[in-house]
């Protein structure tokens, strides 16, 4: 940032006073302008037992593959983003299960954080973002060709959760999930979920989250390449 976005000046990059950070300042109308990491808002959309896919038809990572996710808009909740990021790229109307995982990226300032969604009716097509979109079966997942980290990350362990039986047994594809979890009513915009979800301590990574349809809910930071 070299100019001040209230009044034109030009910054500093400074400790401003009763702070601990280096932030950039204006010198002039005084205003702090503070960068906080970003959000990004993700979804796994689920059909059957297959998870759809949409290889990128923008830069970065041209060509290669990705589940829908993006950055939040302003004024949005993280599940509309969700489902906002999974229509535009894949044009596909997704019902959010779960969380499933959120993951920080320290060195770009980014913070993931991905759903589960079953997809309601498989009327998609590959939205201006991807240049196609393909439901994969867990054995088919294009590993070689993945568009980020994060994403190999997030489906690595979405398979293993899925041969460790996770979304079998008594849980529906698609069913809500058996006790709580959003969407239920009843659950005030910003309160905790009254029976679990992660932060309440005692969760560790990979434990399963009660409120989670059984899978567990990932936590956990991506490092830089080496
Ligand atoms: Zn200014």
């Amino acid at each position: 940032m070299n100019y001040c976005s209230h009044c034109g000046a030009k910054v500093a990059f400074r400790i401003p006073a009763g702070d601990n950070l280096p932030r950039f300042v204006c010198e002039t109308c005084e205003m702090v302008h503070y960068q906080n990491p970003r959000i990004v808002a993700g979804c796994i959309p689920e059909w059957q037992n297959q998870i759809l896919l949409c290889r990128r038809a923008i830069e970065p990572k041209y060509g290669l593959w990705t589940f829908p996710a993006g950055f939040m808009e302003n004024g949005e909740t993280i599940e509309q983003a969700a489902i906002r990021e999974t229509l535009e790229e894949a044009e596909a109307d997704v019902e959010l299960t779960s969380l499933y995982a959120v993951f920080s990226i320290p060195h770009i300032s980014q913070v993931y954080m991905i759903f589960r969604g079953r997809i309601r009716n498989p009327d998609f097509k590959a939205g201006h973002e991807s240049l196609e979109v393909q439901l994969f079966r867990p054995e088919e997942i294009p590993w070689e060709t993945l568009a980020f980290r994060v994403i190999h990350e997030t489906l690595e362990r979405y398979v293993q959760d899925r041969q460790s039986g996770f979304g079998r047994g008594g849980q529906q594809d698609g069913a809500p999930s058996r006790d709580g979890g959003f969407g239920r009513g009843g659950q005030q915009d910003g309160a905790p979920s009254r029976d679990g979800g992660f932060g309440r301590g005692g969760q560790q990574d990979g434990a399963p989250s009660r409120a989670n349809g059984g899978f567990p809910v990932h936590t956990g930071k991506i490092l830089p390449a080496t």
